[in-house]
């Protein structure tokens, strides 16, 4: 059995809605993970089961490890087709916002979002949610959104209507924002819900497989380019890797080549924190991520230097001007958070 850990109240308001609404929008944000497309495909294929008009939008493409899930070819990408996704997300009666907690994760698509008079609600799992939505269903002690879906799905009596579809994306879910299970995972419920999706019929080793080992020959090239290229800061419990354009380019660099780069460096014994910045020409910036084990708190730093947020292991931000001046302000950090850095430090 589950905890009942969400409110009736939300679950018997957005019984009511769903059941009422005929055109229904799943959102989530920018630079889609598997959790926001598990999350969102995971509620389609449910609402899909009801006979309910579901449209699933994303603000921008996703990677390509992701392109297998059932229901992805159907998503609709704001930043392609602008216009028709407004007036979809104009005329929706209930928008779903996953995996999100403010409107500005939204990039170009928050006003759309903001401006449409339908009813709204969030199902997410990052502290400190905004509130622009009528129902707020927020659990940043949840190590997934797809987790909540699911949890979500079955309080409202409709297991029993899980697909086979859903079962996958909600599984992908729950194993890519855990990093297979690795990190934010000692909650046993979790592996109830999986014993669950299991039963449903899915194929977890399978799912493993398409999602952890698809990668390209030049990902692989390019994880040893930041390895070798990798500065450790060893008075600091710290570790950065980093990829100017010019070391994109020359590694073929597709969009999700380094995902998951950022956790690398926290197998080494002694390193608690990890740094990652990957400078982004489209968007005119430096992306920052940012890792840690123990108590380190990654979303505070990130806060206070690179005006991003998150969680408290796994975080990130963004930075305006070079690379240089990106690593000038790491140092910096790393600097003013040495004492908590030196008491995780292993
Ligand atoms: P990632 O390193 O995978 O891009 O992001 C890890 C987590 O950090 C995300 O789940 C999100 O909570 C947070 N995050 C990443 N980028 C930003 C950002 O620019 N602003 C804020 N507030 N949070 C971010
Ligand atoms: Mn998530």
């Amino acid at each position: 059995m589950l905890s009942k850990i969400i409110a009736q109240s939300s679950i018997d308001h957005f019984v009511k809605w769903f059941q009422r609404a005929d055109s229904i929008v799943i959102v989530s944000h920018v630079s889609p993970d598997g959790d926001a497309i598990g999350s969102s495909l995971g509620l389609a294929h449910f609402l899909e089961s009801q006979d309910k008009n579901v449209t699933v939008i994303m603000p921008n493409a996703f990677p390509d490890f992701l392109r297998w899930m059932p229901g992805s070819k159907d998503i609709l990408l704001y930043d392609k087709y602008t216009e028709y996704a407004e007036e979809l997300i104009a005329n929706a009666d209930v928008i779903c916002c996953l995996d999100f907690n403010a409107l500005k994760r939204l990039d170009n698509m928050a006003s759309a979002v903001e401006k449409s008079k339908a009813r709204k609600i969030m199902i997410d799992h990052h502290l400190y949610p905004e509130d622009f939505c009528k129902i707020t269903i927020s659990h940043p002690e949840i190590s997934s959104t797809s987790e909540l879906v699911f949890r979500l799905i079955c309080r409202m009596g409709y297991f029993s209507d899980i697909s086979y579809e859903g079962a996958q994306c909600i599984y992908t879910g729950m194993m890519t924002d855990t990093g297979g299970f690795t990190y934010n995972s000692n909650n046993r419920e979790i592996y109830f819900i999986i014993g669950e999706l299991l039963s449903i019929g899915i194929d977890k080793d399978d799912i493993y497989r398409r999602v952890f080992n698809t990668y390209s020959e030049w990902r692989l090239r390019l994880m040893g380019h930041v390895l070798t290229t990798m500065h450790i800061y060893n008075d600091y419990h710290a570790a950065l890797i980093s990829l100017t354009n010019d070391e994109q380019e020359q590694f073929n660099y597709t969009k999700g080549d380094s995902e998951g780069f950022v956790n690398i460096p926290l197998s080494i014994k002694e390193v608690c924190f990890s740094c990652f910045l990957r400078e982004d020409v489209e968007k005119q910036m430096i992306k920052v991520s940012l890792r840690s084990v123990g108590t380190f708190p990654c979303n505070q730093l990130a806060a206070d230097f690179f005006g991003g947020g998150g969680h408290l292991n796994a975080s990130g931000g963004e930075f305006y001007g070079t690379m240089e001046e990106a690593v000038k302000v790491f140092e910096q950090a790393i600097e003013k958070y040495k004492p908590l850095l030196d008491k995780n430090g292993k």
